[in-house]
């Protein structure tokens, strides 16, 4: 009986990065010894570019690619990718600031307590002044080094994470060789209709414009920004989160990387947004992303222009609005990609929530009655992972201290969502970061965010003061050189990428 319920056919709307992620995933998911048990069919036009800008990435990445079966060093040699260790934050506390995030912890568990407790009480006497020495992932940073870390938990060379930078166009490329090879059915052709049928409101094809139909039972929406079906048939609504992050605009291009690429992304504060840097093997991706209530898309690209020097390709303007499809799943369209939502790029977070939309899709997977308590599970659990990202995201502007622009100053005087209120009071009394559900980014990664923008606790747990003051600065002095000299060991990062192309130093090319 169940099995006569089962979906008949799954349709996926777009072939951006989201539409091949949701593909290959899929098709891993059902792939039986005869091929897939449930049919597959991806519908992009070539016709509608794609984002095609979404670069860098945060570790979660690596499980993705392990669970679609993408091979770590084919996929680096496909995507031209480089290691990502964490970001680099320029300016956001004034010109010449300069603090990182990296993907790890900052010191192990001591009776109890994370390290980062004991950094604090050390800081709250005066003894640092900063958490960067015990954070592997950031010394290996600025040292230019990199190696995927060891297994063994007992060696600090384990006490760090990593993502990628890669060219989000090669990746999607070589899903689809991967979600094709599994049985995937590719369409071209741009979608001018979509029947429904007249009692349940349910999609239940797609209309292609040379007239042909593409039938299907689940429709998953990842046409990007405009939100084809979700928004287009099904008026989800859009929450709007301009009020917190005022950011709407960006240009991006490429240019010519001028050393080795480092193993980071570089997020450079300015007047009116932000910079963004992520070099790849052979060339650098680069933009700016900015408030078009504060500067004009002329200025933000001479802006940009000033900064890096000759484009390799023509820049790309973008525009979006921060915030979250009030309803990620309705009916039987599930929105996964840019139409359900974007946060903007600053903790590289989009890619991301295209993979967890999709995880949790396969947790909830439907039949063709669309239990309401599935769609209600899946849209709860998206929802506050959007908002808990944009708390995290919003962090940064909040606390940043810059005071040449009227954006900086909109954003330390708005007050900022309750959820985050209550994180920042927390922190500034004890230290304490209470993770909610549904979190992106651990303890550790906010209390990079809070320290590198100058905000302490007053006090650190009191649990941390039960040995002396000597004796924990003694204890900090061995971790440090511990993790200075494991530091060491590590291979520079160019051997992540043996195979690294020839540099686009030389040849410009412009898009089409
Ligand atoms: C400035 C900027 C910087 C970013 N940086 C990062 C980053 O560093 N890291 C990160 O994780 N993310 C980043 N992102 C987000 C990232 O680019 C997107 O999450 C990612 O590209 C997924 O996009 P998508 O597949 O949802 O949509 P798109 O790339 O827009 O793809 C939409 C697809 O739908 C198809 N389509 C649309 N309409 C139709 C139609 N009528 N008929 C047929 N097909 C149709 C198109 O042909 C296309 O294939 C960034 C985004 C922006 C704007």
């Amino acid at each position: 009986m169940a099995q006569e319920r089962a979906l008949r056919r799954v349709v996926i709307v777009g072939g951006g990065t989201a539409g091949w992620m949701t593909a290959s995933a899929l098709a891993r998911a059902f792939s039986g010894p005869a091929g897939l048990t449930l049919p597959i069919t991806l519908v992009e036009s070539d016709a509608i570019a794609t984002v095609g800008v979404g670069e860098a990435t945060i570790p979660p990445i690596r499980q993705f690619n392990a669970t679609v079966g993408l091979d770590e060093a084919e996929f680096v040699r496909a995507t031209k990718a480089t290691a990502k260790l964490g970001v680099d934050f320029h300016d956001w506390s004034g010109p010449g600031s300069n603090y990182f995030h990296g993907f790890g912890d900052y010191g192990p568990m001591v009776r109890g307590q994370a390290w980062r407790q004991y950094l604090f009480r050390l800081h709250a006497e005066g003894r640092i002044e900063t958490m960067e020495p015990w954070s592997l992932p950031t010394i290996l940073f600025r040292q230019n080094r990199f190696a995927p870390p060891v297994a063994d938990p007992r060696s600090v060379l384990s006490s760090y994470s990593y993502a990628y930078q890669f060219d989000a166009g090669l990746f999607a490329r070589r899903l689809r060789v991967l979600a094709e090879g599994l049985g995937v059915v590719r369409r071209e052709g741009r979608i001018v209709d979509c029947p429904r049928d007249p009692e349940s409101g349910l999609i239940t094809g797609v209309t292609l414009d040379d007239g042909s139909l593409i039938e299907g039972d689940l429709f998953i929406d990842c046409s990007g920004f405009r939100g084809l079906l979700i928004e287009g048939v099904m008026q989800a609504g859009y929450e709007d989160w301009t009020r917190w992050l005022p950011c709407d605009r960006a240009v991006a291009l490429t240019y010519p990387l001028s050393g080795p690429p480092e193993p980071c992304t570089r997020a450079t504060a300015r007047k009116a947004g932000w910079q963004w840097r992520i070099p790849l093997q052979h060339r650098i991706g680069g933009g700016y992303v900015y408030s078009s209530a504060f500067t004009s898309d002329q200025e933000a690209l001479d802006d940009l222009l000033g900064m890096v020097g000759p484009p390799l390709t023509d820049p790309n303007p973008l525009r979006f609005t921060t915030g979250r499809r009030r309803e990620a799943w309705k009916g039987n369209v599930v929105s996964i990609g840019l139409s359900s939502g974007f946060i903007e790029p600053l903790e590289s977070t989009s890619i991301n929530l295209i993979q967890s939309g999709i995880g949790r899709l396969l947790e909830l997977f439907p039949d063709r009655d669309f239990d309401p308590a599935l769609v209600a599970a899946y849209n709860k659990g998206s929802a506050q992972e959007y908002e808990r990202v944009r708390d995290f995201i919003v962090l940064h502007y909040h606390l940043a201290g810059r005071t040449d622009g009227e954006l900086w100053r909109q954003c330390r005087e708005t007050a900022p969502p309750d959820s985050l209120a209550e994180k920042i009071e927390l922190f500034k009394a004890r230290g304490e970061i209470r993770l909610l559900e549904n979190e992106s980014f651990r303890e550790d990664s906010w209390a990079a965010v809070f320290t590198g923008l100058g905000v302490w606790p007053r006090r650190a747990t009191p649990l941390v003061e039960v040995p002396g003051l000597d004796e924990v600065a003694h204890q900090a002095e061995r971790l440090r050189d511990l993790i200075a000299r494991a530091a060491a060991s590590v291979p520079a990062h160019s051997s992540f990428f043996p195979d690294r192309p020839q540099a686009a130093a030389t040849s410009r090319t412009r898009a089409p």
